[in-house]
């Protein structure tokens, strides 16, 4: 059950009728009118004065009628507390566009990251033929970074092997990068 005649009205709520008062010990206080849950008494602001908020704007502070408005100076530092309605809903919208970025620029790292380094059966179309023997890879995945980096070492006629590195966020890509990066010394 309700134990309003404790807590009395939440700030921002109108407080108690004219006339009602605070009954100690539970005395014989009238039996308040049945309300529905979340109904709350209805007192307008009898006036409203200017209040300097945290953000540097000045918001207007609406007043209940004297003697009606226990919670006013609770509900003033609250109000004063807080950035204006105009800086908060800014400031979300902000966070929202800030979000938005920041997923663009990951779909666009792995569009880039795609372009960088050609699928398996597009790389071994255009470039035919087989390593040399003797040649190897050797790849680690680093799951922080969620990237793979690795080397190809390939013998040469001239004994020197000679070494290609990279890394990508796939492991497959970067195998045919690293193969590709030989071949470009083949032209
Ligand atoms: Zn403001």
């Amino acid at each position: 059950m309700s134990n309003d005649g404790e807590k009395g009205p939440k700030p921002g709520e109108a407080a108690r009728r004219p006339g009602e008062t605070k009954q100690a010990g539970g005395g014989t206080s009238p039996p308040a009118p049945r309300r529905r849950p979340g109904e709350k008494p209805f007192i307008p602001f009898a006036r409203f004065e200017d209040v300097v908020v945290r953000c540097g704007h000045v918001e207007k502070f609406g007043l209940l009628p004297e003697g009606q408005d226990r919670f006013r100076e609770g509900r003033r530092k609250k109000a004063m507390g807080r950035d204006c309605k105009a800086c908060r809903e800014r400031k979300q919208r902000e966070e929202q566009e800030a979000a938005q970025a920041r997923r663009a620029e990951k779909e666009k790292r792995k569009m880039q990251d795609a372009e960088q380094t050609p699928g398996p059966e597009k790389a071994a179309r255009s470039q035919p033929g087989r390593l040399p023997d003797g040649s190897q890879f050797e790849v680690r995945y680093d799951a922080a970074k969620e990237r793979w980096s690795g080397s190809l070492t390939v013998p040469t006629p001239g004994g020197t092997p000679a070494t290609f590195t990279g890394s990508g966020s796939a492991l497959f890509p970067l195998l045919a990068n690293l193969d590709k990066q030989y071949r470009a010394t083949l032209t």
